[in-house]
């Protein structure tokens, strides 16, 4: 099962690294914020891969300590 990720919207700094990673999983909105558009949209290396690459390290795995 796939593991589950979030975006912590606090953090965010709209920078669209993690579109750039994984452009089918992530999207920014209106207010520069970036969301899942598709939980299932890319692997868990490119998920990882928008995670390495956020500056702001606001996404995050669910069970993550
Ligand atoms: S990489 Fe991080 S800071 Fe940049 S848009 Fe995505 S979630 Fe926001």
């Amino acid at each position: 099962m796939a593991r589950k990720f979030y975006v912590d919207e606090e953090e965010c700094i709209g920078c669209g690294a993690c579109v750039d990673s994984a452009p089918d999983v992530f999207s920014l909105n209106e207010d520069n914020i970036a969301e899942i558009i598709n939980a299932a949209g890319g692997s868990a290396e490119e998920i990882q891969d928008a995670m390495d690459a956020c500056p702001s390290e606001c996404i995050h795995w669910e069970d993550e300590d």
